[in-house]
């Protein structure tokens, strides 16, 4: 039998390939991550022309915490020969398709990267943990990592019409020529996705086709919180502070901050407008109908078209509307590991609420057993920043730090000029 693994990930999304990437260098440790597609990729369904990432392209693999790593983004850059044209571009906000064939590429020179692999359960040994790999069989490790990611949700009135004209924006790209052909389209949820999918219809459907709708819960259309000093939310310093907070407390900030996580690039707004105006040259307004405030509250389907019922939040108003299709930009949530970690379930301990419990070094808090760690399926116990990809890099190095037991990747103490909690007072 083999020696078991000194640590094993489930899930390659960009969480666990820093993971991979920081830990390569590390001499001696045997390490492997199994991912159940067939191959990287990035949020395929919303890879639409000209959308960005929201963070800078130093949030990177590795960068962050190891910038002379060979799996940088620069280092992607030299390799393909595109380091002067990125020079003189001055863009610190990379296309979401470059960013996607980054992470294929570092993928694709980390051997421990396993494709079409499918972990269907991990159990305690003993000794080790044992996961349940389909097909590779039975793998053995110290120290698992889950990076298994988010699924998309849609809402309760609209989940029995999904695939029958109702899809999430997630599967946006294969439906959108059937987007663009239906005569009246309703598109639900105002984050980024919703008014990218928005943008991307607007811009395409031929004028004076039908209806294309914009509604949203949110009272308003509101922009990402994008300043300097609110954006130390995402450093460490904040989930240090944050993680430090008792578990009602933390559940009450979360929601109270989701202007950083939930909202729309100032950008997108101003390009939103830009498309709307240019529909008004020579008069007359756009076929469009922009509805904030609005949720929908029931939906049926008739004669090939879904009836929407709506009530407006604040004003407590009713109405129905017929649309042809629906995009739900609604978001997604931390995807269920309960099947994952069936095995272990008498061994995770769970806050009130039925949630990992999670320890600030990101390791499950478990009765018996060996280090099981867990990226981005922590939001309740690190804070808004738990999918941010400006902290992947930190994440991993703290993971790989407590799994070799020494410091491999030196980290900063202080991250903002923002002092987070009354401590010591400067
Ligand atoms: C469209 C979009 C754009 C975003 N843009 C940004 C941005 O610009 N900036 C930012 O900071 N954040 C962004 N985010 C948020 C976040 O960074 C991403 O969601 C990111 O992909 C999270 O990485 P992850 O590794 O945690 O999960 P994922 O990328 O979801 O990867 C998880 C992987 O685990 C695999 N998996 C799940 N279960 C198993 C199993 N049992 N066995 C094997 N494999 C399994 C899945 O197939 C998946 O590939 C964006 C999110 C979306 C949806």
């Amino acid at each position: 039998m083999d020696p078991p693994l000194d640590l094993a990930g489930v899930g390659i999304g960009p969480a666990n390939l820093s993971l991979a990437a920081l830990a390569a260098p590390v001499d001696g440790l045997r390490t492997a991550f199994f991912e159940q597609s067939p191959r990287f990729r990035w949020h395929p369904g919303l890879m639409i022309d000209g959308t960005t990432l929201q963070v800078p392209f130093l949030a990177d693999l590795v960068s962050l915490v190891d910038p002379v790593n060979p799996l940088s983004f620069l280092a992607y850059l030299r390799d393909r020969e595109r380091l002067f044209p990125f020079y003189l571009a001055e863009n610190f906000h990379i296309p979401r398709a470059e960013y996607d064939d980054y992470c294929a590429w570092a993928s694709a020179r980390l051997p421990a990267c396993r494709y079409g692999q499918r972990v269907r359960s991990v159990r305690w040994a003993g000794d080790v943990f044992e996961l349940d790999v389909e097909p590779a069989g039975v793998v053995r490790a110290r120290a698992v990592v889950l990076g298994v990611g988010t699924e998309p949700v849609l809402p309760a009135p609209l989940e029995p019409l999904a695939g029958n004209g109702v899809v999430h924006s997630a599967d946006y790209l294969p439906a959108r020529r059937r987007l663009l052909a239906a005569p009246d389209v309703t598109v639900v949820g105002s984050g980024q996705s919703g008014a990218e999918v928005f943008l991307d219809l607007l811009r395409a459907r031929p004028s004076g086709h039908g209806t294309l709708r914009w509604l949203t819960r949110t009272p308003a259309y509101a922009p990402m919180e994008y300043s300097k000093l609110g954006l130390e939310q995402f450093t460490p310093d904040y989930v240090r502070f944050f993680h430090g907070l008792d578990e009602p407390t933390r559940d009450r900030l979360v929601p109270a901050q989701w202007q950083l996580y939930k909202a729309i690039s100032a950008e997108t707004i101003a390009e939103i407008h830009d498309e709307l105006y240019r529909r008004t040259v020579g008069g007359g307004w756009p076929n469009t109908a922009l509805l904030p405030g609005v949720e929908v509250v029931a939906a049926g389907e008739g004669d090939g078209r879904i009836e929407l019922s709506l009530r407006h939040v604040a004003q407590g108003a009713a109405a129905s509307v017929r649309t042809d299709a629906v995009v739900c930009a609604t978001g997604y949530r931390e995807r269920d590991t309960a099947a994952l970690l069936a095995p272990l379930a008498d061994l995770v301990e769970r806050d009130a609420a039925g949630r990992l419990a999670v320890d600030a070094d990101y390791r499950v808090r478990l009765r018996a057993g060996g280090p099981l760690f867990v990226q981005n399926a922590e939001r309740h116990t690190h804070g808004v920043g738990a999918p941010d990809l400006g902290l992947v890099a930190w994440r991993s190095a703290r993971i790989l730090n407590t799994v070799c037991g020494r410091e491999v990747h030196r980290l900063p103490a202080r991250t903002a000029f923002t002092t987070f909690g009354l401590g010591e007072v400067p």
